[in-house]
């Protein structure tokens, strides 16, 4: 058994760094839930935790596994020895060591890099310790397919790129009768590239495949690998107005929202970032010192022109489907809009807090026919 020291070093101080505004001598903490989300390319393991926590990690190289070992804390879940099924990991293992002290295990399935991180209490979520278990060689592969797109596609193709928004640890909306919006937007999206899919002329993706978080930055670079020429975000509206219904469409702003409804829909939706559990790696959002400011704007300025076109056509046909909330489109500062090549849209498609627009939200011949409507909207905007 080989154990590598450098490792073990450099993420005991990642571990601690990360959770350095935390007190660090908590003591009496409680694991209460593990949880695991399986992407193409990476695994997240989530633990909860009533209190902060210490930890140190390490990795073994044979058979491939990574240890980490919680302080000051107790197991307070029935989770154990979870078999799992999964791309990367067999096995997750809990093991009380006594003293305040459990080991948790990750046997692997082969070598990955490893990225464990802490987050604070927020919303209803508890303290957090996050685990990135990534597949460097898949995630470059991924990246090289979305490249190679572009290249591929036929003189006079058009790209069109679909985000199931939320994901994972980020829900989304909840409904009374416990829908979750990540999972409704997934299946829409996923029949709404399938009719775009019959088109020649438009070849559509999604930006998330399964039951996993991106952060709202990484939508958008998903949609500038592949080229695209139009990003359409897919939501569902939540309020605490039980009676509050419709669909509603939305456009960046880059000075202010419309009115203070778009505001906080715009605030709640960025927040998908914190709950989702995003770490940004800081090179990776870094601006690019070779793109020209004036051009930027330029650009930014013709998309969003683009999208308030596409968002008049949306709006057109999806009022066929659903009572619309606002007549016209709205404005505001949406992270997951501010690519600025790209012209940009957010469709709230009707209320999952609402009990009728829940039972639609949740019926397959509804969820086909807004798929229809937005592919219809798309060829309509495309159309010469
Ligand atoms: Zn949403």
């Amino acid at each position: 058994m080989r154990i590598e020291f450098i490792k073990i070093t450099s993420l005991f101080f990642l571990g601690i760094f990360l959770s350095g505004l935390q007190p660090l001598a908590a003591f009496g903490a409680k694991i209460t839930d593990v949880r695991l989300w399986s992407a193409p390319d990476h695994t997240r393991i989530v633990i909860d935790l009533t209190d902060p926590i210490q930890y140190e990690t390490f990795s073994q190289e044979k058979p491939p596994q990574f240890h980490l070992e919680l302080k000051g804390v107790t197991l307070h879940t029935a989770k154990k020895e979870m078999e799992v099924k999964d791309p990367f990991i067999t096995k997750i293992s809990l093991i009380e060591l006594g003293k305040d002290r459990v080991k948790l295990v990750l046997h692997q399935k082969k070598a990955l890099d490893i990225n464990a991180f802490t987050l604070k209490p927020y919303q209803d979520k508890s303290h957090r310790l996050v685990i990135d278990l990534i597949d460097v060689v898949q995630e470059k592969k991924e990246k090289e397919e979305r490249l190679k797109q572009k290249e591929i596609k036929p003189k006079g193709t058009k790209i069109v790129v679909i985000d199931p928004g939320h994901g994972g640890e980020d829900p989304g909306a909840i409904g009374p009768k416990k829908t979750m919006e990540k999972d409704i937007v997934l299946k829409v999206g996923e029949k709404l590239v399938h009719l775009l899919n019959q088109n020649k002329e438009i070849q559509a993706f999604l930006t998330r495949r399964g039951d996993y978080f991106i952060p709202l930055e990484e939508r958008i670079k998903i949609a500038r690998e592949y080229g695209a020429d139009l990003f359409m975000s897919l939501h569902a509206d939540g309020s605490f107005n039980p009676q509050a219904r419709g669909s509603s469409v939305y456009c960046l702003s880059l000075s202010g929202a419309t009115d203070e409804a778009a505001k906080i829909l715009a605030d709640k939706e960025n927040t998908s970032n914190i709950l989702g559990g995003a770490f940004l790696r800081p090179a990776a959002f870094a601006k690019d010192p070779h793109l020209n400011q004036i051009l930027l704007d330029l650009m930014q300025n013709n998309s969003m022109k683009e999208s308030f076109r596409f968002a008049e056509t949306l709006l057109g046909e999806m009022k066929t489907v659903n009572l619309l909330k606002y007549p016209s489109y709205r404005q505001a500062n949406f992270i997951v809009l501010k690519a600025p090549d790209i012209p940009s849209v957010l469709v709230e498609m009707a209320f999952i807090t609402n009990k009728e627009d829940e039972s639609l939200l949740n019926r397959k011949d509804f969820q086909e026919k807004i798929a229809k409507t937005l592919s219809l909207s798309i060829k309509k905007y495309f159309a010469p």
